[in-house]
């Protein structure tokens, strides 16, 4: 008796670590970059941070942990709270290359806080909060899009392009094809707003996209400027 009782519970210990490491894994990341100018003219609107505004270039709004099946984790540890003293050493790029354009007008802490719980604490046992911004930074400098799509004559100028120019110009200059999110502008425009790419899961490469998420862009869309 004795003998099956401590058999059933190395079961249920060995069951409760099964679910701890897949409650652990995902698949991929997106890398999602963002155009302010399509953030700020949408009905929303948005403010500019305390330090100013920001360059006149994609700015990046997260690297998120993915399913294949196209759901994804989030909030994945209440005890992993965001500490702005873990990226001190990121604090100059952090502001440069991920403003906050929310409302009211921020240092950009409240944003990368929400990254930080709702997404990178799903990814922590591959980066530490220090490593999942340090990564993000770097993709971004890997994949300059606003040099890409200007090299392909698509400017932000508030004209429209075909969506096929400038997925093909990413596609073109980076091997990979994005995938774009449209929003639609105060007189319901639909422009460019943010930009996909996908990541292993180790944050290291850039990969085709297996599963892409949904949404629809018109096939001209605007690039406005900002
Ligand atoms: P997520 O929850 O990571 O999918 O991101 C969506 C949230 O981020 C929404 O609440 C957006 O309003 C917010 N958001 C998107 N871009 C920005 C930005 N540049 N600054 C501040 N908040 C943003
Ligand atoms: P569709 O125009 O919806 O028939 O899509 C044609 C191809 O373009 C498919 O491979 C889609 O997955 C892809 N596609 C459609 N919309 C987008 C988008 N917004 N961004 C990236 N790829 C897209």
């Amino acid at each position: 008796m004795r003998h099956n009782i401590s058999i059933l519970i190395n079961l249920l210990i060995i069951q409760g670590l099964a679910v701890l490491v897949v409650s652990q894994g995902f698949d991929f990341f997106y890398f999602v970059q963002q155009w302010p100018g399509s953030y700020c003219d949408s009905k929303q609107s948005c403010c500019y941070p305390k330090s100013g505004k920001p360059a006149s270039d994609f700015s990046i709004h997260g690297l998120w942990p993915n399913y294949q099946d196209g759901s994804y984790p989030s909030n994945c540890d209440p005890d992993s709270p965001f500490d702005q003293s873990k990226i001190s050493d990121l604090a100059g790029r952090m502001q440069e290359d991920w403003p906050s354009l929310a409302c009211p007008s921020s240092d950009g802490l409240i944003f990368w806080s929400h990254e930080w719980d709702k997404h990178g604490t799903c990814s922590e046992f591959v980066l530490d909060q220090h490593d999942y911004f340090a990564t993000a930074l770097n993709l971004k400098k890997q994949v300059d899009f606003l040099q890409i799509l200007t090299n392909a004559g698509i400017n932000p100028n508030g004209e429209f392009y075909s969506l096929e120019s400038i997925k093909d110009a990413i596609k073109g200059a980076t091997g990979y094809s994005p995938w774009i999110e449209c929003n639609i502008d105060e007189s319901s425009n639909s422009q460019l707003y943010q930009i996909y790419m996908c990541v292993d899961n180790s944050g290291t490469n850039i990969t085709e996209c297996d599963v892409l998420p949904h949404g629809k862009c018109a096939s001209e869309i605007k690039f406005p400027s900002f």
